[in-house]
């Protein structure tokens, strides 16, 4: 082994290892900033090492590649805001999985069209070309969706799983074959052009509202495409960064899809978030109350303890320095505020926490969903924040409700609830909340940071 050679093994095992330390300092949110820079740094390892690969012998692709990347990640990492992290999630996917798929293409096509391709090594191809090639159309599916440019309902016809799955079949089935026998280009890309028309049967017909298990899922299998690369090219930094990605990916989607009740099956062919499900009351059988900022201060000013709901909304208005902000008036006058974090609040896992951490929120104040539903009921003040379909009473109780039998955060079990949002539109899921309509329920309406800006306000006036 030449000393360049060494120096290329020592590169990798130094980025897995930061790989391996970043996931684990995501684990804890004080430790979450660390975690990515760690990962970044183990990612940078890995480049740099690979650029010392005694295979390569000419540079100028690589540093236009290295170009193009630079100038194409900054802006996507330092304008997208956090209220649009899903789509930009599902799109580095996207971009990851090409990756995978062209590496697999190429390599196919650099060993004689098959002519060459081992029996193991064909399957490694085979892993790489088929998942990388679903999740290239699967994550851009989801993108479309999360970002408008698509319908966010389940597209859907007559008969749609089944020609989905024989699609699945069909692929799967010229990947058994190029197995047997690797030399038949025909079928070699028929199978990745089966990949990506399942990709988009896959992720049409689910709904908006079930996006982000969607990406986690395909997020796995794009790690799973790396770790195959990784055997395919015999590059050994890429089979533990894939099977790392694909491990968490699926952790992670099984955490969310467990957070919202439902089973994977449900998630992918049960078309959730279809057609809004209005409830059946008319306006006029049901009437709210709605309060001003004053009302509100006087509620919330010697409360003694007031839990704070933060949702999605709060992401939208950035209200989080204002939620902080108000707080610490409450504790100023002898109150206990604490923060009931619902797992999947908001648009991502963690995006509540990241948001205030950010505004400097003490993490023992974050509150897991089950540690805080008994607290609710010594509350005075449950304080929703641009949450939604995360207190909606109809999931305990309404088995016709798409969320039913999503755990949610007992807020109606306060004293009094305060929502803050500026109308009477649905949350994600597209239905209607009885919560809102509740005798011991006050509606602050408006925008989140607006509404708490003046909420302190007039605590400070007195
Ligand atoms: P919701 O999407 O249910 O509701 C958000 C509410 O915020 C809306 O009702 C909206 O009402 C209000 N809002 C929007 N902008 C503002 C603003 N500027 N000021 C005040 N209010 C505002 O959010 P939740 O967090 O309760 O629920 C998350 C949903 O996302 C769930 O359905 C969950 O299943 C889904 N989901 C989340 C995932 C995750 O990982 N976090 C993963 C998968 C799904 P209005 O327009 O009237 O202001």
């Amino acid at each position: 082994m030449s000393a360049r050679d060494v120096l290329l093994e020592v590169a990798y095992l130094a980025a897995s290892v930061l790989f391996i330390l970043g996931l684990r300092s995501l684990t804890v949110p004080a430790r979450a900033r660390r975690g990515m820079q760690l990962a970044a740094l183990g990612m940078l390892v890995a480049i740099v090492g690979t650029l010392l690969h005694h295979e390569i012998v000419r540079y100028e692709w690589i540093l236009a590649g290295l170009a193009v990347g630079a100038v194409a990640g900054y802006p996507l990492g330092v304008y997208v805001p956090m209220t649009a992290m899903p789509q930009r999630i599902a799109i580095s996917h996207m971009f990851g999985a090409v990756a995978a798929t062209l590496v697999g293409v190429a390599e196919f096509w650099r060993l004689g069209q098959g002519a060459r391709v081992g029996r193991v090594e064909m399957t490694a191809l085979g892993f790489e070309v088929l998942f990388g090639a679903l999740t290239v159309t699967g994550s851009f599916m989801a993108f479309g969706k999360l970002q408008e440019l698509l319908p966010s309902r389940p597209v859907t016809f007559r008969g749609q799983n089944v020609v989905s799955l024989a699609v699945f079949a069909t692929a799967a089935a010229l990947f058994a074959s190029l197995v047997l026998r690797p030399e038949n280009p025909a079928a070699f890309y028929g199978m990745v052009a089966l990949a990506l028309v399942f990709g988009v049967a896959l992720v049409l017909p689910i709904g908006g509202a079930d996006m982000p298990v969607v990406i986690s899922l395909l997020n796995s299998y794009a790690g799973l495409a790396s770790a195959a690369t990784g055997f395919a090219i015999g590059n050994d930094v890429l089979i533990i960064a894939g099977a790392l990605d694909g491990a968490s990916g699926f952790v992670l989607s099984v955490v969310m899809s467990r957070a919202m009740n439902r089973s994977f099956t449900n998630v992918l062919f049960g078309a959730f978030g279809a057609a809004p499900a209005t409830a059946a009351r008319s306006a006029a059988e049901l009437s709210v109350r709605a309060i001003t900022p004053q009302d509100a201060a006087i509620q919330l000013a010697w409360a003694r303890l007031v839990i704070v709901v933060p949702g999605y909304g709060m992401a939208v208005a950035q209200a989080q320095h204002q939620v902080r902000e108000l707080a610490a008036l409450i504790e100023r006058n002898g109150g206990t505020v604490l923060y009931a974090i619902h797992p999947v609040a908001g648009r991502m896992p963690g995006h509540m926490n990241v948001l205030l951490a950010e505004a400097d929120v003490p993490y023992d104040r974050l509150k897991e969903m089950e540690e805080v539903n008994d607290e609710f009921e010594h509350a005075d003040v449950a304080l929703v924040i641009g949450a939604n379909d995360v207190v909606n009473p109809a999931a305990r109780t309404d088995r016709s409700s798409p969320i039913y039998g999503m755990p949610i955060l007992d807020v109606d079990r306060a004293r009094q609830v305060i929502v803050l949002k500026r109308s009477m539109s649905p949350g994600f899921a597209g239905i209607e909340n009885e919560l809102f309509y509740r005798e011991n329920t006050a509606m602050l309406f408006g925008d989140a940071k607006q509404s708490l800006a003046k909420v302190i306000q007039e605590i400070k006036q007195g």
